[in-house]
């Protein structure tokens, strides 16, 4: 065995129902007394439950999915503006996005209060777009000091919503087996991951507005986040992140409906993560227990239902032939990528 592994800085607070008390105390043990409060408008209730406790000089509301140049900018100067001491945001991945990317100028340190399922909170990873292009980048200042997840926040994140997020988190773990960095931490935190998705998503979707199974899919959420911070971006990722830009598709959704293509292209190639996937959903094959997930959740299907062209299937393999990390269990050349996407466009079975 041979390997290197990196294990990130980070408190993780599990606190349903106390996320208010939860993260005074993570601001205050940071010595922060101006704190710049991020949320989306959408999401401005979720901030005020969390709010009276803490030393709030600046209010931001600004945030944009994919966190364009000019909004990070904006945040950057109303943090100097108001001489915050520290960022805590409340909100999905671009929210989490945003401080991010003021964090990455300034150095201040994040308290992230996660309301979806991305996972974006335990990764060093940032993202910014300009124009159509989407640039990422890792960057240890951006890695939120603490986390505060609290399943109280999310009983009102729409089942839809909460299907698609929680999809993006089980690709963070399916990819996290093959991604150009995987090591076996990464692979036995994703392998658990998957455990507890695969036990919330379900509980979820029947009582969305239980605590129990937001909770798990949270702690799946985040290991997920975890192990995919460590194993780097594999097959499946890049293929979304080449589509989401191209084609200004949803996050999540694309996620969703791309992951049993990748997995069933590169599961026969590699009968480690096959046995590990399989093993965690509880089924005789990996694809199975994927399939089987995805028909109780009614999973989104097709890129087509989500604005892809047709003839976007074509121009989309080039870039992708070009990202797929060179070690892919399964060789990726342009007649079985074609066949994958249009498979995951037209939403059928995948081969
Ligand atoms: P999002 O943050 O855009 O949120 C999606 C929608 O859900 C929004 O309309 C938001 O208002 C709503 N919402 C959020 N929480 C809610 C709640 N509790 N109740 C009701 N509505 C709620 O989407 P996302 O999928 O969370 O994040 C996607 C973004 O995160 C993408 O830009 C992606 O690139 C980024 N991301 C980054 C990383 C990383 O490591 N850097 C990892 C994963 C995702």
């Amino acid at each position: 065995m041979r390997f290197a592994h990196e294990t990130l800085p980070q408190r993780v607070v599990f606190a349903s129902g106390e996320a208010a008390a939860a993260v005074a105390g993570e601001v205050q043990a940071l010595g922060a007394t101006r704190v710049m409060l991020i949320a989306a408008p959408a999401e401005t209730d979720l901030a005020d439950r969390i709010s009276a406790e803490l030393p709030v000089a600046v209010r931001h509301d600004e945030v944009v999915m994919h966190v364009p140049v000019e909004v990070a900018e904006r945040a950057r100067t109303a943090a100097a503006a108001g001489a915050v001491d520290a960022l805590v945001c409340v909100g999905g991945g671009s929210t989490t996005g945003l401080a991010k990317a003021v964090a990455m100028t300034t150095g201040l340190p994040i308290v992230a209060v996660p309301t979806t399922y991305a996972g974006s909170e335990a990764t060093n990873v940032w993202g910014l777009t300009e124009g159509e292009v989407k640039t990422t980048g890792v960057d240890p200042r951006v890695l939120p000091r603490s986390i505060v997840y609290d399943a109280s926040l999310l009983t009102g994140l729409p089942v839809e919503m909460s299907v698609a997020s929680g999809l993006n988190a089980l690709a963070h773990c399916i990819d996290s087996m093959w991604g150009p960095r995987a090591d076996p931490i990464d692979r036995i935190l994703a392998e658990e991951g998957i455990r507890g998705l695969a036990l919330g998503l379900p509980a979820v979707a029947a009582d969305p507005a239980g605590i129990d199974g937001r909770e798990q899919t949270l702690y799946g959420a985040y290991l997920a986040g975890v192990a995919f911070a460590s194993a780097g971006s594999g097959m499946h990722h890049k293929i979304c992140h080449v589509l989401g830009g191209m084609f200004n598709l949803p996050h999540a959704q694309t996620h969703a409906v791309v992951l049993p293509h990748v997995l069933a292209f590169n599961a026969p190639a590699a009968p480690g993560a096959e046995h590990r996937i399989a093993r965690a959903f509880g089924s005789p094959t990996a694809g199975e227990g994927l399939a089987t997930l995805r028909k109780n959740l009614n999973a989104p299907r097709a890129l087509r239902d989500y604005g892809m062209p047709e003839n976007g299937i074509a121009r989309a393999v080039p870039p992708i032939l070009d990202a797929v990390p060179a070690g892919n269990p399964t060789p990726v050349n342009r007649d079985n990528l074609t066949a994958l996407l249009r498979a995951a466009w037209e939403g059928s079975e995948p081969a």
